[in-house]
């Protein structure tokens, strides 16, 4: 969870996941619905399937222990070099080489290494994998995450009080600073597309399909939307519905992915009979338990913002 996420944006959703799944095997037998219900809000949703398909492949081909050896981890979904590197370091006490954020920025001023990330990795990994002792891996990993996060920061690094100042090249040659180098970041795409959210006249409910299961806010809900991608604008305009209504644009909401911008019309109709397609309806008081991502939480209360009141609510 804590993956490109706060602390404090993760604690209510740790403690809710935990307190509803408290071992791995509650986890694994878990409807994929309802945890990705319980993500809803946090983004990043590959990390969520990723999660239970990890507790399926613990409890089922690992009697419910999870693996003790960086290289077994690895082949666990969901959990790359770091991860496995950073448990079987912490909780195993291998001596694997463990490169987050952090000691990547540690590691590139002690040696001065002028190749910009990512290429600059393979050297990376190699200098830590000759620095991590044999003896408490686990503790040296994380003092040095903690070297990185507290005292060689990103920016005016606090060198006079750094335990391993006397070896570093960077500092030596007057210019932490300059490391890690990087290449020009390109500028992320803008994106559009549209979002469709049908109301039942009657009581408010809104229409709401799965998206597919792979690919971006995979196996989430939404309310209709087009074929928007990173690589591609998704259809736009009245003529992009999904089933014929008296379409009406509500809006529009903004959303920064990790790798491009969109911009989502949001159209809203009331109608009264099911619609053709796939789907179903998610009434008011129901909509707090659906897994709808941020984005499509947004398109919601934005049609919400601009339809008549219900029969129900009038009442
Ligand atoms: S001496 Fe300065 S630049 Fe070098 S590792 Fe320590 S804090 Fe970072």
């Amino acid at each position: 969870m804590l993956q490109q996420t706060t602390v404090a944006a993760v604690k209510s959703y740790f403690q809710t996941f935990t307190k509803r799944w408290p071992t791995v095997a509650d986890l694994a037998g878990a409807p994929d619905e309802a945890v990705m219900g319980a993500w809803a809000g946090l983004g990043y949703y590959a990390r969520a399937r990723n999660l239970l398909a990890c507790a399926r492949v613990v409890t089922l081909q690992h009697n419910g222990r999870f693996p003790e050896t960086a290289e077994e981890l690895r082949a666990l979904p969901g959990i790359g070099d770091y991860t496995s590197a950073a448990i079987a370091a912490i909780a195993f006490d291998e001596p694997a080489a463990v490169v987050d954020g952090n000691i990547e920025r540690v590691t590139t001023r002690l040696h001065a290494i002028e190749t910009p990330l990512p290429a600059a990795r393979k050297a990376i990994r190699a200098f830590v994998d000759a620095m991590t002792p044999s003896l408490r891996p686990g503790d040296f990993a994380q003092a040095m995450m903690d070297l990185g996060a507290t005292i060689c920061t990103p920016r005016r690094p606090a060198c006079v009080l750094c335990p391993v100042s006397a070896g570093c090249r960077a500092r030596m040659e007057g210019r932490p600073e300059e490391f890690p180098r990087k290449l020009a970041k390109k500028a992320k795409p803008a994106r559009i597309g549209a979002a469709f959210v049908a109301r039942r006249a009657s009581d408010g409910a809104v229409w709401l399909r799965r998206r597919p299961s792979t690919g971006i806010l995979g196996g989430m809900s939404e309310p209709p939307s087009t074929d928007w991608s990173s690589r591609m604008d998704g259809g736009t305009g009245r003529d992009a519905a999904p089933f014929a209504a008296g379409w009406r644009l509500a809006g529009s909401v903004a959303h920064g992915f990790t790798h491009f911008d969109l911009v989502l019309e949001v159209w809203t109709a009331e109608i009264d009979a099911d619609p053709a397609t796939e789907g179903w309806w998610a009434t008011p008081a129901s909509l707090v338990d659906e897994a709808l991502p941020t984005l499509m939480r947004k398109a919601v209360a934005v049609a919400e913002s601009t339809a008549p009141a219900t029969k129900e609510r009038s009442r």
